[in-house]
């Protein structure tokens, strides 16, 4: 079959790209290396403007119905004890990956794009004039154009040679799940040297624990009781939450050489979605609201392109414009407050400020996302 697109990567942008171009008629492929359900690293904290996305793509209300927890505050701290409590400007929500993209993913599914999880790709070969030849494990395919939304790092992008992969960075991260402490509505935010670690509640009561952190952390003794780095225990509410907490996933999840860098939104002609055009820094909990937003900016291009309303120049730099337009200032704040989160004297002084001044705290936390648009009301019987 030639597919009018192929979306690589079903993580939130890959789906969300497939989901809406489905819904507008076009015969659509979604390829997933990884078989759903799945564990995947990331903070599981959702900003409020996801909410607009998921009622677009008819989910909300599902969100809901499996128990995402709501979260109303926000509490920041430094390892020497600085500490800085924040109301969210609107409801933010925690939720597992392991539902939320397997919801995504199961809602492609019912829309009638062909879903293929355990499908790695493995080449790319084509360009928009010709059409795209797409080979993976479970065989070749073709399409009129290819989302290229297969995430923060993949071998794919070395196949590519797109230019980033060949720069070392330093940043590790690993995530797992807990039980033993009850942080409710609040999104927590310990700096440590050479890290910080967030914590919040997702669907299951359970607590997402991800940080992320300079590798030369991974080089220190791990703590002899809690087994964690020892940097990440020089913070005392975070030394205390491990102490309180017992781990409920099997093992830590971890990655590594993982990059803010913007990687670019066309490569070969590939249109880039989510974190595979860039990816904002954890701390500011915005990534997955980002990667959804992008491939909503996306879409109508996608669709003008299609239908031959627009040329193929006309088509990238248009995507370009929109794309920077709403994501390189944010990117490149996120980027500034994350170095200096990492740093024990300048993480203190921030935290101080933003308590000292909570406006500035406040303005910070909105100035890293996006607007959130209205959404509609929740029946009742789905609030409670
Ligand atoms: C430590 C850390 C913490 C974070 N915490 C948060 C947070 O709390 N809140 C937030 O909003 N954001 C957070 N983020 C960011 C967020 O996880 C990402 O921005 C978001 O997942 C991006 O979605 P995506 O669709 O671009 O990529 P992904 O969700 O990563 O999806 C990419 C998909 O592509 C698949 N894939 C890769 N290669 C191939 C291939 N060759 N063939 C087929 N499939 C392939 C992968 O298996 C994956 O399923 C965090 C990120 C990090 C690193």
């Amino acid at each position: 079959m030639n597919y009018d697109a192929i979306a690589i990567g079903a993580g939130l942008s890959g789906c969300s790209a497939a989901i809406q171009l489905a819904k507008l008629g076009y015969r659509v492929l979604l390829l997933e290396q990884a078989h759903y359900p799945i564990h995947k690293l990331c903070g599981e904290f959702l900003s409020v403007e996801v909410q607009a996305s998921f009622e677009k793509l008819g989910i909300l209300e599902q969100v809901h119905h499996i128990g995402a927890q709501k979260i109303h505050r926000a509490y920041l701290t430094a390892a020497n004890g600085a500490e800085f409590r924040s109301n969210l400007p609107s409801t933010a929500l925690g939720l597992s990956r392991y539902q939320l993209d397997l919801m995504l993913f199961q809602k492609a599914q019912s829309l009638n794009v062909d879903c293929f999880d355990s499908t790695k790709v493995l080449d790319i070969t084509g360009d928009l004039k010709t059409g795209f030849t797409v080979n993976t494990t479970k065989g070749e395919f073709q399409g009129r154009l290819v989302l290229g939304a297969f995430g923060k790092r993949s071998p794919l992008d070395r196949s590519l040679g797109r230019g980033f992969i060949s720069k070392r960075s330093p940043w590790i991260a690993y995530k797992g799940h807990f039980k033993g402490v009850d942080i409710g509505d609040v999104i927590e935010l310990h700096s440590f040297p050479h890290g910080y670690c967030g914590l919040s509640q997702i669907e299951t009561g359970e607590i997402n624990v991800c940080w992320i952190a300079h590798e030369k952390v991974n080089k220190e003794d791990l703590h002899p009781s809690l087994g964690i780095p020892t940097a990440l225990t020089k913070n005392p509410v975070l030394a205390d939450r491990f102490a309180k907490m017992q781990r409920v996933s099997p093992a830590w999840q971890g990655l590594s050489q993982i990059t803010f860098a913007l990687k670019g939104n066309f490569h070969n002609d590939i249109c880039m979605v989510g974190d595979t055009a860039g990816m904002i820094a954890p701390l500011c909990g915005d990534g997955m609201a980002m990667a959804l937003r992008s491939a909503e900016i996306a879409v109508p291009f996608v669709s003008n392109f299609l239908e031959q309303q627009i040329d193929i120049d006309t088509f990238k730099k248009q995507y370009v414009i929109a794309w920077k337009q709403e994501f390189q200032t944010r990117l490149q704040l996120g980027q500034m407050i994350h170095n200096c989160f990492v740093q024990p004297t300048l993480a203190n002084a921030g935290v101080n400020l933003c308590k000292t001044i909570p406006a500035l705290g406040n303005w910070i936390i909105g100035a890293t996302r996006g607007k959130p648009e209205p959404v509609a009301p929740l029946p009742l019987t789905q609030i409670a």
